[in-house]
């Protein structure tokens, strides 16, 4: 008896699914609707979704082919990218350009350069790679570069000088630094509390070197 009821129910959640009333996605997915993503972003898994403009699918996994704003329709189930850029602006010293941080060392982050203040609708020659140097982090002295930046970090910097392959970067003003950033325990996106950041779903409090306006407004 027992058994059957489960049969039914299990049968009631495919119907569901067919529909697209019901999306299954897996903790791993976090990718959600207006997620500001960089070309090759992981997005989903191709047994979840498939691949629409502006996103590709490469052994089993769907990335993002541009920059740009994730759209994601239940509907359909396609996961596409939205871009927010087409044709290349210059990387000029004293630009303004929003990236994600992808390692942080001893001495320098690597920051993926996304796009560029005022130039939002244009597409970068890629790949843009620039480096905040520790001494670039703050007006102050840094004692460890791993407590203002974390891989995942989105940050707003300036421009320095931009040569081919080397393109470097500033965060050392109050409206430059990290704009988002997820818990590195449970991923969720980090809330400011005055100087520091807190975790509103584990608690964890952790610190960066935060832009004036950490989640407010616009890139
Ligand atoms: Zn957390």
């Amino acid at each position: 008896m027992g058994q059957s009821r489960k049969i039914s129910s299990e049968s009631e959640d495919s119907n569901l699914n067919s529909v697209g009333l019901v999306v299954k996605v897996k903790p791993m997915a976090e990718i959600k609707t207006g997620d500001f993503v960089v070309p090759g972003d992981f997005l989903a898994t191709a047994e979840e979704f498939v691949p629409g403009e502006g996103a590709h699918e490469e052994d089993g996994k769907i990335y993002s082919s541009c920059t740009g704003v994730v759209l994601l329709d239940a509907r359909t189930k396609r996961v596409s990218v939205f871009p927010r850029v087409s044709g290349p602006p210059s990387l000029k010293g004293g630009g303004t350009v929003i990236g994600r941080v992808e390692e942080v060392r001893d001495q320098t982050a690597n920051v993926y350069i996304g796009v560029l203040k005022g130039h939002e609708n244009r597409e970068l020659p890629l790949p843009n790679l620039g480096t905040v140097h520790i001494s670039q982090v703050q007006k102050g002295y840094v004692k460890d570069l791993h407590h203002q930046f974390r891989s995942g970090d989105i940050i707003r910097a300036r421009v320095l000088s931009a040569q081919m392959g080397s393109i470097k970067l500033s965060t050392a003003d109050d409206e430059l630094g990290v704009v988002v950033a997820t818990c590195s325990r449970c991923r969720t996106l980090l809330e400011r509390e005055n100087s520091k950041l807190k975790c509103p779903n584990c608690g964890n409090v952790e610190f960066r070197k935060l832009a004036s306006d950490y989640r407010q407004g616009a890139l």
